[in-house]
Parts: structure tokens; sequence; C-alpha cells
């Protein structure tokens, strides 16, 4: 399986090359050439396999330069140990016919962990083998949890390196203290004095810096992306809807072969778009479900066809869907419309910052796909009446998107199975996920809002995050954002100029 490029499909490589370069160099994404079909025979094969067996199967469909020793390694090495729930991806029914997919078993308690817990293990082999010897340097700007994941799935890699800038007051007091406290010997953490849009600049800027390229090659160096526009990070996230469906067959929950319904609270459209593939794939979806805070631009794309960046950002609780620029939408288009008009519709964007898609393409999205949107309150009210009257307790992305489906079963009536991804703990957001519970805002600090949330659910609080309490600061510098540059070649330990 060759990969192509989602702006020049004369641009052909293996997927070793596709997830250790990230990105296509004239800057479109790497897409699979043709989508590997899983029968239903096979579906109920996996049914009866354990989440690595099942990631084994999925991910050599697409990693076949990969020999399946060094798959299995890498499968075995994220998936083994780093989860507290034996299945990795655990299924919770709350009612009838309404699952929730649970992805935050991990290290850092939020879905970005099923990707980054086995990134840093591809990205070492498809270092090997497209330049072997050199330490692969991962540079992350984060809002916050990709930030942690991130870290947590490179620590202590052999052959690669981490350095994560934050922006100082852009990230709430967990996050922060989350990567502060970051274990390992091959990591670095920096606040810098700006927004995120500042944090990301200055990481764009220094990976397409020449000077600084070259001193990392004479060092035996070279950058590499960990952001969500690496194949090597979707990949992996098809993986846990095949294994939703699979467990929902071995419960007696449904029949192999039929459709249910997937709901996935969005932001950058990576997590949806992997359910997307997974459709394309075999698997029998009826409708996907895109759920957004109020920074409802893809909502609005959806329904009308229209993208639309220029409007108001919105800061709501559910800070990691507070985005306008949803990179991976690429993906779909080029699947749905092919390179030529995705080429158009890009350059308008960068252009205009809008574009329209036409007729064809807006019928097969409705086709597939349904949108909605709510904000803050109605968000809180979602977490509110899932835990009284279902005693299930969501975090406020997941919020969302509980939200989202109750409307669009009201409605349309479809009462297929649906699966609603559920994408962090509610500890991690202990304030807004309190001030839900409790209807008023508690006035307390981060680690009392923990122990009070804890105790008015009886649930208990995962323990990286209640760990944390007692961890030492490693990383408390700020940067300006002029000075991230020598904050890299320090943390390599370059000579400066
Ligand atoms: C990143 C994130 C999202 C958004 O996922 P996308 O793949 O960007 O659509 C949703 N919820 C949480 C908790 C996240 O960390």
């Amino acid at each position: 399986m060759n990969y192509i490029s989602t702006r020049d499909t004369d641009i052909r490589v293996t997927s070793s090359k596709a997830i250790a370069e990230g990105i296509s160099s004239e800057g479109g994404l790497f897409v699979p050439e043709s989508i590997p079909a899983v029968s239903p025979d096979e579906i109920k094969k996996m049914s009866e396999m354990d989440y690595i067996g099942r990631a084994e199967n999925i991910l050599g469909k697409y990693l076949t330069d990969f020999t399946a020793e060094e798959l299995n390694k890498c499968v075995k090495g994220a998936y083994e140990n780093a989860f507290s729930s034996r299945k990795v991806a655990p299924v919770i029914t709350v009612k009838d016919n309404i699952h929730i997919l649970e992805l935050f078993k991990g290290p850092t308690c939020a879905f970005k962990d099923l990707a980054l817990q086995i990134l840093p293990r591809l990205l070492t082999v498809a270092g090997g083998k497209v330049a072997k010897g050199t330490e692969i340097v991962i540079l992350v700007a984060t809002s916050g949890d990709t930030g942690k994941a991130a870290l947590e799935g490179f620590r202590d890699v052999e052959n690669t390196r981490i350095l994560v800038f934050y922006p100082s007051d852009g990230v709430s007091p967990m996050q922060k203290l989350q990567m502060c406290t970051q274990e390992g010997n091959n990591v670095a953490v920096s606040a810098i004095n700006g927004n995120f849009d500042d944090a990301q600049n200055g990481v764009k800027r220094i990976f397409t810096d020449k000077a600084i390229a070259e001193k990392l090659r004479e060092n035996g160096m070279a950058f590499s992306s960990a952001n969500s526009i690496n194949w090597g990070r979707l990949a992996p996230q098809i993986v846990y809807y095949f294994s939703a469906y699979c467990d929902l067959i071995a419960d007696g929950k449904i029949n192999c072969g039929d459709k249910i319904n997937i709901v996935v609270p969005t932001g950058n459209f990576g997590n949806i778009l992997a359910a997307y593939y997974a459709r394309e794939m075999g698997l029998p979806v009826a409708k996907l479900i895109c759920a957004s805070n109020r920074n409802s631009v893809l909502t609005d794309f959806l329904t009308t066809g229209t993208y639309d960046r220029n409007r108001k950002f919105y800061t709501t609780i559910s800070p990691s869907m507070d985005i306008l620029i949803s990179s991976n939408l690429e993906r779909l288009l080029y699947s749905l419309a092919g390179s030529e008009k995705v080429r158009e519709w890009m350059a308008e964007l960068s252009k205009e910052g809008r574009y329209t898609v036409d007729g064809d393409t807006l019928a097969k999205i409705k086709e597939i796909f349904a949108a909605g949107w709510c904000d803050d309150d109605e968000t809180k009210a979602a977490i509110s009446e899932l835990f009284r009257e279902e005693g299930y307790l969501c975090d406020t992305h997941t919020g969302v998107a509980v939200r989202v489906y109750e409307k669009y079963r009201q409605e349309t009536g479809d009462i297929a199975p649906t699966v609603i991804a559920s994408t962090a703990s509610p500890f991690k957001f202990s304030a807004a996920v309190l001030e839900a519970v409790e209807g008023k805002k508690s006035g307390l600090d981060e680690f009392d809002m923990v122990e009070r949330l804890a105790e008015v659910t009886g649930l208990e609080c995962p323990a990286p995050l209640a760990g944390l309490k007692s961890k030492k600061v490693r990383f408390d510098s700020c940067c300006e954002v002029s000075g991230m540059d020598n904050v890299v070649l320090d943390m390599l330990k370059i000579k400066r100029d």
C-alpha cells in the first residue's frame, strides 16, 4: 500500500515515509491510495480477539512495509500495559442502544493517548527504514491535551527527543501541572509568553528554518511532527471503532452486520475522520454524527457545504474543540472529490478564509454525516442529566456529543444502536463537570475540586491525575516567542550562533 498527497497524486511514498515525513512537501496530507476492505467474516473473527489482535489486523492493512514482527512490537508496547483497562477502549452501555466508547483509559486520561502511545514506536521503526541512525526531534505546540499525551508517548523512547511549548496563560491548571512534572530523560517543556497561535507559529517557523535544519543534520538529528496530520496518528484511531463494534457483537448487543451510528465530539476532524475510514473499509455504520461546541464551523460546513473561518472564536468549557481550522477535513474532501478540487478549495481557504463545495460533494457528505452543535449551558445540562438519570459521569467534550446526539435522535426518530466516543476523563475538567453536577460554581482550587467531584459522584479520580499533587515540578521556565530557537538548541545541546 502506497500513500499519495491530497494535493498531488504523482507524489507516491511508502507508509514509513508518510509517517517519518508527517506532511507532504507541497503542503498536502498523505492518504492511502486505496481503502482496504474488511469483510463481515473478518469482523466476526476480530470479535473473538483482544485489542492487540484487532490493532495488528487493522494496522497491518495500512502499514504494509512494516514486518508482522515490527508491528507486533509497536502494538504490544503501546497497548499491553499503559492503559488502566484490559480492554484498552472499553464500551459501556448507558441505556438501551446507547453505548459509550471510553477512550480515556491511557496515561494522560484523554483519547489522544490511543494514537500517541503508538506513534513514537511507529516513527522509530519508520525512521529506521527511511533515515537510519538519525535521532528524531519532535517539536509540539499545544493548547493542553496533545502536549501531555505526546510527552508520555515519547518519554524515554530511544532515538527520539521531544520539546513542548505551551502558552503560559492558555492551559488549565491541571494541564499545566501534567506537563511541568513530566518525567523522562529525553523530554523538555517550556511556557511561552504568548497565546496558542504564537506557540504554533513559532514551532512552524523553527520547522522550516534552513539554518536550524542544517545544524540538526550536522548533529545527526532531524525534526518530525506528532500532530494529527501525521498518518501514524490517524491509522491507530481507526482500530477502536472496529473494536467497539466487535465488543458489541461479543456482548450480544448487536448482530454482525447490524448498522450502528457513531457520534464524535470534534475539533480538528481527526477522530471522526478515523470513523469515516472505518466505515469506508466496511464497518457497518449508518450515520457519522459530528458534534461541535459553539465554534460550529464544522456543523455549518457539513450542513451547507460552505466552510467559513471568518467568524468569532469562542473560548468554551470543551477547550480541545475550540478550533476554527480543521486540518484533517482535507482528507475527507480528497476522498469525496479528488485532488484537483482539493487544490482549488485549499487555495480559496488560504486566500479568502472560505470555500464552498459543489452540489455532488455536498450530497455525498449529507448521505454519510449528520452534524450539530451546542453551547456551554446545554453541555452542562447534558452532563447533569446523564449523571442523574443513568448514573454515568462524562466530561465536557463528551457532554457536547451527548447533547448533539439527543437532538439528532429527537429530530430524526433514528433509534439505531449508537456509539458515542468519550474523549476525556471527567476529572480532567473537574471545574465545569462539578458545576454541572452541583448546579453551582464551587470556588475550590483544582485538587479540592477533584476530591469534591469524587465525593459527590462516588467515583475514583484516575491515578495519573490524583498522583500529580505530589509530583516534583521539573520545568518552570517561560521564554519569549523570539527566544524559542535558543530553547530548542539548548535542549539539544547544540551551540548557538
Ligand atoms: C483533541 C480532543 C478532541 C478533538 O478531537 P479531534 O480529533 O481534533 O476532532 C475532543 N476531545 C478531547 C478531550 C480532545 O483532547
